[in-house]
C-alpha cells in the first residue's frame, strides 16, 4: 500500500476523551472512529488488524477440527424465552421490534440459537462430538462503554460451542479449547493467562477466563508469579488425544492464578510469598463447560448408543476479538506509538522515502516495494511528499515492527537503513540483504 493512496486519518493531538493508552492510539494511529458511545467505525488501519486477529482464531480453530459458520446479529426473543434468559438478561440486552410486532434482540451471545438448531438437525449419538463456532458482532448494552474497544456496547466476539455425549468428551472438548486459546494468544504476541473464574449467569463448574496483566485491566487478579514463565511455544499437539490435552490444562492451571470473583486468600497463601502477585488484567476470552441445562431446556436430545434418549453435554467458548486490538497495544507500546508483534501487524514493514521526487531513491522504493510485494509481503510505502521527521513520526505511531529507510545518502553507497520498531536499532545494508531480512522475519508467520 501506498501512503498518499491510503486512507490513514492520523490526529496530531491527543483526543481528550480517551483515558487509557490503547483507545488513545487507536484513535490517533486513525484505527477507530466513534460512531456513538460503544460503537465504532473500523477505519483501514483498524479493520486490516481485526481481520489478522480473526483469521488467527480460525486458524487456531480447524487445526482443532471445530467448524466455522455464521449466524445472524438479529435473534428473536422466542429462542431467548425457551432458556429463561430473556427475563433474566436485564437492560444489557438490547431488545427491538420489528413491523410486525414481533419482539427481537440483538444478540449478546449465541447459546440459545445454536443449541435450537442442533436440536433440530442433531438426532443421533452418531453426529457427534461436534463443536461450531462463528466470529460475530455482538450487542451488550453496558451501563459504561469505555476504553475505546476494549468495553464497547458492539463488539466482535469468537464464540464457539460444544456438542458431546457424555461428560468426559465435553471436558475433553474444555481442554481442547484451553489449548487452542492458549496457542490463539502466544501468535497474537501476548500472554493470556488462565484462571479460574465464576461461572455467573452461564452456570456450571468449570470456567476459565483468559486475562492479560496490564494496569489499565478492570478485573483484579491473584496469582503465583511462577505461572509466567509457561509458554506453550511451538510444541505438537494431537487434539484427538485426550490424555495430552488434559495435561497441558493441568500444566497451564495447577498453579494458583483466579479473579477477585474466586480468589480464596486462605489458598492463596500456600503459595511461597516472593511469588504471591496481586495485579490487573484485560479479560480478553472465558471458557466453559454447563453440563446439560440448555440442551435440557432447548431440546437437545439425541439417541445414544442404547436406544436412549440423552441431553447433550454443551459448553461455550469465546475469545473477545475486538478487545484485543486493545489488549494487544495496552502490552505493546512505547510513549511514541504502537508496537505491534509481528504476528498481527497489519502491515510487514514500512518504507520511508527521505527524498520523495528524487529520481534514485523512488526508484529503489518502487523496486524494494514490488520486490517484498512478489514474495507476498505487504509494505507500507510512505511516499507522500513530506519531512521526513515527520515520516518517522508517523511510522512510530502506526506500530510496524519493521522500517526501511531509503535517501540519496546510503543509496550513493548501495545502502538502506532497517531499523526495528522495538528496539531502535538501525543497520545498513544493501535493499537486497534488506528484503532477505524482511522475508526471513516472516517466513514462519
Ligand atoms: P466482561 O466481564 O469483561 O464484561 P464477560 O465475561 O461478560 O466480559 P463473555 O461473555 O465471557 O464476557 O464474552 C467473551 C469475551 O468477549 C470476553 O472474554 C471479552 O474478551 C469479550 N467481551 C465481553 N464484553 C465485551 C465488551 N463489552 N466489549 C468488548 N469485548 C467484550
Ligand atoms: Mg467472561
Amino acid at each position: 500500500m501506498r501512503l498518499s493512496r491510503y486512507f490513514l486519518p492520523i490526529l496530531k493531538e491527543n483526543p481528550a476523551d480517551a483515558q487509557i493508552v490503547s483507545h488513545r492510539l487507536m484513535l490517533r494511529a486513525g484505527m477507530i472512529k466513534q460512531a456513538s458511545a460503544g460503537i465504532y467505525s473500523w477505519l483501514p488501519m483498524g479493520f486490516k488488524v481485526l481481520r489478522k486477529l480473526e483469521n488467527i482464531v480460525h486458524e487456531e480453530q480447524a487445526c482443532a477440527g471445530h467448524i466455522p459458520m455464521l449466524m445472524p446479529t438479529l435473534q428473536p426473543a422466542d429462542l431467548w424465552r425457551k432458556s429463561g434468559r430473556y427475563d433474566a438478561y436485564g437492560p444489557e440486552m438490547l431488545r427491538i421490534t420489528d413491523r410486525h410486532d414481533r419482539e427481537m434482540l440483538y444478540g449478546p451471545t449465541n447459546e440459545e440459537m445454536i443449541t435450537d438448531m442442533v436440536a433440530n438437525f442433531v438426532g443421533s449419538y452418531k453426529s457427534l462430538p461436534l463443536t461450531l463456532y462463528h466470529i460475530q458482532w455482538k450487542f451488550r448494552d453496558e451501563v459504561r462503554p469505555r476504553f475505546g474497544v476494549m468495553r464497547g456496547r458492539e463488539f466482535l466476539m469468537k464464540d464457539g460451542y460444544n456438542f458431546d455425549l457424555t461428560k468426559e468428551d465435553a471436558l475433553h472438548a474444555y481442554n481442547r479449547h484451553l489449548v487452542t486459546y492458549l496457542r490463539t494468544y502466544e501468535r497474537m504476541g501476548l500472554q493470556a493467562i488462565p484462571m479460574r473464574a465464576d461461572s455467573g449467569p452461564i452456570g456450571g463448574d468449570y470456567t476459565h477466563e483468559f486475562l492479560v496483566l496490564a494496569d489499565t485491566g478492570e478485573s483484579e487478579v491473584f496469582y503465583d508469579s511462577e505461572i509466567t514463565d509457561l509458554k506453550f511455544g511451538d510444541r505438537a499437539i494431537d487434539f484427538e488425544d485426550k490424555a495430552a490435552c488434559q495435561s497441558v490444562l493441568e500444566e497451564f492451571t495447577s498453579r494458583y492464578a483466579r479473579t477477585d470473583e474466586t480468589h480464596d486468600e486462605t489458598a492463596f497463601h500456600e503459595v511461597p510469598e516472593e511469588r504471591r502477585r496481586v495485579a490487573r488484567g484485560i479479560e480478553v476470552g472465558q471458557i466453559f463447560y454447563f453440563g446439560t441445562e440448555y440442551s435440557e431446556k432447548m431440546g437437545a436430545m439425541v439417541q445414544g448408543e442404547d436406544g436412549q434418549r440423552v441431553p447433550l453435554h454443551m459448553g461455550s467458548h469465546g475469545i473477545g476479538v475486538s478487545r484485543l486490538l486493545g489488549a494487544i497495544i495496552e502490552a505493546s507500546h512505547d510513549d511514541k506509538g504502537i508496537i505491534w508483534p509481528e504476528g498481527v501487524t497489519p502491515y510487514n514493514c514500512g518504507i520511508v522515502n527521505l527524498k520523495q521526487g528524487d529520481e534514485e531513491a523512488d526508484g529503489a522504493c518502487d523496486a524494494l516495494y514490488d520486490s517484498l510485494t512478489a514474495l507476498g509481503l505487504e509494505p507500507l510505502y510512505d511516499d507522500r511528499k513530506e519531512r521526513a521527521g515527520g515520516k518517522f513520526a508517523t511510522m512510530d505511531l502506526i506500530g510496524l515492527p519493521w522500517r526501511i529507510t531509503v535517501g540519496p545518502r546510503g543509496l550513493k553507497n548501495g545502502v538502506v537503513e532497517v531499523t526495528s520498531r522495538r528496539t531502535g536499532e538501525s543497520e545498513e545494508m544493501t535493499p537486497e540483504l534488506a528484503i532477505a531480512k524482511i522475508a526471513a522475519i516472516y517466513a514462519g508467520l
